[in-house]
């Protein structure tokens, strides 16, 4: 079982990634929780080198490719060889980050965004993601340090909040789109209550 959690900047993806990994830790079950950007050894050095201010300016294009790379060693080397055991995986940001942000954010064109994520990724989808909702505006950041993209133009993550909303909308069997404004006990409970069906198949 793959499950990700997707959504903008500070909406609270990866305390609800902790809660539901330790809720299913505690039901017995055996979970791989990780990330993107940045979960294996080379993911890292492309995780600073996307994030850092003093990289500078990329094309679009080469966002999309690093962040294309980290995905393919990602489902490699963590994701896959998880699933294939049967663990269940908890994963903060997957391929709807991408298309959102390198496609959507960056203006490139989505279609061809999608296939080279697809192919990075061997086309291995989770069956659920917990989309959560914030308008940007709300989105309060602990983090001191602005990474490159935090510091990005409003606009960017509008229309990154827009992208995520309609994959949700074309494919609502696979999505549970959640405000990311309700209480954290609250959406947890919501969560465990969509998940706890899918452990049964
Ligand atoms: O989720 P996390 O805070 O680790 O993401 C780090 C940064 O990378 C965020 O600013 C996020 O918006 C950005 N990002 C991105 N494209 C992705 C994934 C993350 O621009 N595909």
């Amino acid at each position: 079982l793959f499950i990700v959690f997707e959504g903008g900047d500070a909406v609270g993806k990866s305390t609800q990634v902790r809660a539901l990994t330790q809720w299913l830790r505690d039901e017995g079950i055996s979970v791989v929780q990780t990330f993107e950007p940045g979960d294996t050894a080379v993911g890292r050095t492309i995780r600073q080198a996307v994030l850092d201010p003093a990289t500078g300016d990329l094309s679009p294009r080469t966002e999309a490719l690093l962040y294309a790379a980290d995905k393919a060693q990602h489902v490699a080397e963590v994701i896959a060889p998880a699933l294939s055991a049967g663990q269940v995986v908890v994963c903060d940001r997957y391929l709807d980050s991408m298309l959102a942000y390198q496609g959507a954010g960056r203006v490139l064109a989505i279609d061809e965004v999608a296939m080279v994520a697809r192919w990075a990724t061997q086309d291995l989808r989770p069956q659920l993601t917990v989309l959560l909702d914030l308008d940007p505006s709300e989105a309060v950041s602990t983090k001191t340090d602005k990474d490159r993209l935090e510091s990005a133009g409003e606009d960017l993550h509008h229309r990154v909040r827009h992208h995520f909303l309609a994959l949700a909308e074309a494919d609502p069997e696979h999505y549970l789109v959640l405000p990311a404004r309700l209480p954290i006990a609250e959406i947890a409970a919501r969560v465990r209550d969509r998940v706890r069906p899918l452990l049964a198949d």
